[in-house]
């Protein structure tokens, strides 16, 4: 696959501990009054490498994943489209398509459970994810947004001022969290959060160059929801689970507890990092634009399916884990048999001189 767009910095924010259980998130950036250096020949990315148990690929040029039908709606169990009309379950495409997603589940999703899990997504699309999805040139099949300038906040004089630029003068955040593992694998009480810091990478450095013509001197990303975040790793991690492990191959418990979980619009919610966590630690650049994988964690006498996943996996970004579901015994031994072998870490002996 084609590196990505140049990138002038990658780093990771710290977030006060006082600030971390809050909803909402963005990160300002202030723009250098100096005139740009020309950034650093690429060095040999020293991160470990993050394997994937049970790997799946996403990204351009990577054909399209179609599982077999399952005739139930993955989310609610309903067997029609709409009750009562004999209409066939919609196909869900388990990572949205306005991410690039191409594996497919047909006859999955009924009507109702794909407003919910669309309103999702969209949520997450249309805000941190809306301009890095430009640049990146990923894009759903669906265009109907008048796309000649992109929506920016800059921060003049301590105060947000709303501007429209064009692509390829807009400074592009592509800006994700860093979680911590899932609460219910550390027994993390539900009010405390899962949050380890912020993770971003500025996609094209000339816009910072833009941003100091212009005499702008901060700059604002569009605010995450959290709790919408989480909850769209759910509907990924829950799509996943079922397309390879089957209706009946877990417990799912990303359900009722997130996925179909109604909050106030401004409340905040810690809870949804009882589910879906992550692993703080950076790990090297993948050659796939996203990947995911499935595997079972042993706490005590419980067995969890947890779905690691990696969204913008080619530029380095934070790994997140999923608790897809429990297992019992059968489900566990049936699990483990569908189970690839473990990939083996690549060999990054130098060669010998000649
Ligand atoms: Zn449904």
């Amino acid at each position: 696959m084609k590196k990505p767009l140049r990138v002038q910095q990658q780093q990771t924010t710290q977030v006060h501990e006082s600030d971390l259980r809050a909803r909402w998130f963005r990160i300002r950036l202030e723009v250098d009054p100096r005139p740009n250096v020309s950034p650093a020949a690429p060095q040999a990315n020293s991160d470990p490498v993050f394997l994937v148990p049970n790997r799946t690929e996403l990204g351009p040029g990577i054909p399209v994943k179609v599982y077999a039908p399952v005739g139930r709606c993955i989310y609610c169990g309903a067997t029609e489209f709409i009750l009562g009309t004999g209409r066939k379950l919609s196909e869900e495409h388990i990572v949205s398509e306005g991410l690039g997603g191409v594996i497919v589940l047909p006859e999955a999703s009924c009507e109702a459970c794909a407003k919910t899990t669309t309103k999702i997504e969209g949520n997450i699309l249309r805000t941190v994810l809306w301009t890095p999805r430009r640049h990146l040139k990923i894009r759903g099949k669906k265009r109907k947004r008048d796309e000649r300038t992109f929506p920016l906040t800059a921060v003049v004089e301590g105060k947000d001022v709303p501007l429209h630029l064009p692509l390829n003068e807009h400074p592009a955040l592509l800006f994700l969290l860093r979680l911590q593992a899932p609460g219910i694998l550390l027994g993390r009480p539900e009010e405390f959060s899962g949050i380890a810091g912020l993770w971003m990478q500025e996609l094209i450095s000339d816009s910072i160059n833009e941003m100091r013509d212009r005499g702008l001197p901060s700059f604002a990303s569009p605010s995450v929801d959290t709790v919408r975040f989480c909850q769209m790793l759910a509907k990924i991690a829950h799509g996943f689970a079922v397309a390879e492990l089957g209706l009946d191959g877990f417990k799912p418990l990303l359900l009722e507890q997130l996925i179909f979980r109604e909050l106030a619009p401004k409340e905040n919610w810690c809870g949804c990092y009882h589910l879906v966590g992550g692993d703080p630690e950076d790990y090297a650049p993948d050659d796939a634009l996203h990947v995911m994988g499935w595997g079972v964690d042993q706490r005590g006498d419980k067995h969890f399916l947890v779905v690691p996943l990696r969204l913008f996996a080619n530029l380095g970004a934070p790994v997140f884990h999923v608790i897809a579901g429990e297992l019992d015994q059968a489900q566990l031994e049936r699990a483990l048999a569908l189970a690839k072998p473990r990939e083996q870490p690549p060999d990054r002996t130098p060669a010998e001189p000649q």
